[in-house]
């Protein structure tokens, strides 16, 4: 048998390729460190686990959920966005419940993007972005994120050519994997372009609970105008520590909501309806677990920080997410220092290169270890003299 030439086109999804060489290490007897995984190590908090157990002995709640989102489901995540950002949307249409912001990318770019289309996406990215407007037969044009910039892309920069072709904007602040802001200046900017430009803007919002030192994540509704031509996607993996649970949502611009929910409903049947009554009480459960994991993910970074600085590293607090995005030794690349990293010292980090060639250079640190493992981490990169000037005698 042959597979379709769609498959051939994409590349096997990078975090499952650096999973299997984490399972070879573990397999060999390496007491592996994962820092490699954006995926919160606290449990998912006890009331929405406890919603999740009441509503699972409700045979109503075993059918099948109603496509778009349960009413009570789209009518908490209004409250929550009005609440946390002030921004306005209509449960009917402007809210549509999502698989997790990964499926919800997904189908955004099959609902938009044609054979031949552009796809404006940052470099680097999460993969989904270019992976996504591949299969969709589109073509991804890359915007660089670099620290001169802020890891805010140039919009100016496009070729009136691109801007021509494109569909589709992707941005995502708080950003992964480089842990950059945006303020509403550059939002505002992004609206104003997509609306110049007639194309759809999608921001990503994965992070907006995982922010830290009084900094406010906002959302980029707020923008006057922006529902003209933006949607956000919205997932309560990382702010309710619920990875695994497989949910979200998505607002903003009704027609866009409309054609996203479209392509969902004849590719998949909603969520299950326990799992949706689990996140309205997330919803509606307070910060005090949001804060409580922010305490510890700053308690990490500040570690990480004095730790890495140690070792050489130059760098300074991040504001947002749980990821650290930096430099490897001059005189390596990437992948070379990751293969270092897990073959002396027994630690996955991705290379930046797992998203996008503009992730040359650096490499990706998740903060979803305790402190003990962290520690152990750095002491092991100490043993083994892995330092940011490790690569000198390469250059
Ligand atoms: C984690 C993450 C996602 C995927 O989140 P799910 O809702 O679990 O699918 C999407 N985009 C970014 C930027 C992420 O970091």
């Amino acid at each position: 048998m042959e597979v379709s030439r769609r498959l051939k086109s994409i590349p096997p999804y990078i975090f499952a390729e650096i999973d299997k060489k984490r399972q070879a290490a573990v397999a060999r007897g390496v007491d592996v460190i994962n820092l490699g995984i954006g995926d919160p190590d606290e449990p998912t908090p006890k009331h929405i686990v406890d919603a999740m157990k009441a509503a699972l002995d409700n045979p109503v709640n075993h059918h099948y959920p109603p496509f778009g989102g349960m009413k009570e489901y789209k009518q908490a995540a209004a409250e929550y966005v009005q609440e946390r950002f002030n921004v306005k949307v209509d449960p009917d249409t402007e809210v549509t419940s999502l698989i997790g912001s990964k499926e919800g990318l997904h189908n955004t770019i099959m609902a938009f993007i044609d054979q031949g289309d552009i796809n404006l996406i940052p470099d680097p990215a999460y993969p989904v972005y270019k992976t996504s407007t591949i299969l969709a037969g589109g073509e991804p044009y890359f915007m660089p994120l670099t620290p001169e910039n802020n890891f805010l892309p140039d919009l100016d920069a496009i070729p009136e050519s691109v801007c021509k072709k494109a569909k589709l904007l992707l941005i995502n602040y708080p950003n992964n994997p480089t842990a950059g802001i945006a303020d509403l200046a550059f939002f505002e900017k992004a609206v104003a372009f997509a609306k110049k430009h007639d194309i759809l803007l999608c921001h990503d919002l994965s992070y907006p609970e995982m922010t830290f030192d009084g900094y406010i994540a906002p959302s980029i509704l707020q923008i006057p105008g922006a529902k003209d031509v933006t949607i956000e996607l919205h997932t309560l993996s990382k702010s309710f520590n619920m990875t695994g649970w497989r949910i979200g949502f998505a607002i903003g611009n009704a027609q866009a909501i409309k054609a996203l929910a479209s392509i969902k409903s004849n590719v998949d049947t909603d969520i299950f309806k326990a799992i949706q009554i689990a996140a309205i009480a997330g919803f509606k459960g307070g910060r005090e677990h949001i804060d409580h994991c922010n305490k510890l993910y700053v308690e990490r970074r500040d570690l990480a920080i004095k730790r890495f600085k140690e070792l050489g590293w130059d760098i300074q607090p991040s504001k947002a997410t749980f990821y650290m995005w930096l430099p490897v030794p001059k005189g390596m690349t990437s992948a070379e220092f990751c293969t270092e990293m897990l073959d002396k010292a027994g630690i996955v980090v991705p290379p930046g290169t797992a998203y996008g060639p503009g992730g040359e250079g650096f490499f990706r640190v998740s903060l979803c270890t305790n402190v003990e493992r962290l520690n152990e981490a750095f002491d092991r990169m100490v043993k083994h003299a892995i330092t940011f000037d490790m690569g000198k005698a390469r250059v």
